[in-house]
């Protein structure tokens, strides 16, 4: 089985310190592409520099600015930098970006102007976007409608919203992203949207460091990590984990522009 993890963050100390073995223990458990996510200036710079090193082990890199650091970019005004990063061919999305509500990290308004920022820069450079949502679903739904999002497409990434959430994703081409909480023993109803999403529109992801799955819940996340994810959907689908992993890979190969000669 070949696996993608659409979002991880090896640009963070948890995970870049053992960089090394936390590349060999993803290639030892299948994973051979991995989506590292910006979520500042420096990391989205550091996640570059790593799709560059690291290319023989399909790393690649999405640059963005978190709604948890809008705050950062006067008046939302996303820098400069994201734009002439992203013209790099390793660079295959913008994010992550969007709305942060339960921390409210960042005035509200300037997480919506900053995502504004971001939907644009990926319109014009035809790349798709990367969305963080936490309790913020309507709104964040509602900027990417506003803005035709469906010019650039993207994922809602770690999704823990509800179905409805989903529906309106769907409809402007957007793919559904799980992580680690759709194998908790409590996120019964997000298993439910995850047996739903169109088996076209799916993907799987670690967003380690953060949100180990069962059985590694509390410790610290990795992309070798990311088979609990695909075990967890495939078994509430009934399909077997093979079937998955290679309707995600197409996915991910769809969504992010990867063709079969890139590892
Ligand atoms: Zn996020
Ligand atoms: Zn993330």
């Amino acid at each position: 089985m070949r696996l993608v993890d659409s979002h991880c963050h090896l640009n963070m100390k948890e995970l870049s310190a053992t960089l090394e073995t936390v590349l060999r223990s993803a290639r030892e458990a299948g994973v051979l592409r991995l989506l590292v996510a910006g979520f500042d200036e420096p990391s989205s710079g550091e996640a570059v520099n790593l799709a560059k090193k690291y290319t023989g082990e399909g790393v690649f890199a999405a640059v963005g600015i978190h709604p948890h650091d809008a705050k950062a970019c006067p008046g939302g005004e996303i820098p400069g930098s994201l734009a002439a990063w992203a013209l790099d061919g390793r660079v295959v999305a913008i994010g992550e970006t969007g709305l942060d509500f339960h921390y409210d990290h960042s005035p509200r308004e300037v997480q919506g102007e900053c995502f504004r920022q971001h939907i644009d820069l990926a319109v014009k450079l035809g790349k798709p976007l990367v969305v963080h949502v936490r309790e913020a679903y309507d709104e964040a739904l509602e900027i990417l409608r506003g803005e035709n999002a469906d010019r650039c497409r993207g994922v809602i990434h770690c999704f823990a919203g509800e179905w409805r959430h989903a529906v309106k994703a769907l409809d402007l081409g957007f793919f559904i992203s799980f992580a680690g909480p759709v194998t908790f023993p409590r996120s019964s109803a997000l298993r439910e949207v995850a047996a739903k999403v169109p088996l076209d529109c799916l993907l799987c992801e670690t967003d380690s460091p953060y949100l180990a799955p069962q059985p590694w819940r509390g410790k610290s996340n990795q992309p070798a990590y990311v088979t609990a994810i695909y075990e967890a959907i495939a078994a509430v689908r009934k399909i077997p984990a093979a079937e998955l992993a290679e309707a995600v890979w197409q996915n991910a190969a769809r969504l992010f522009g990867w063709e079969a000669g890139d590892v």
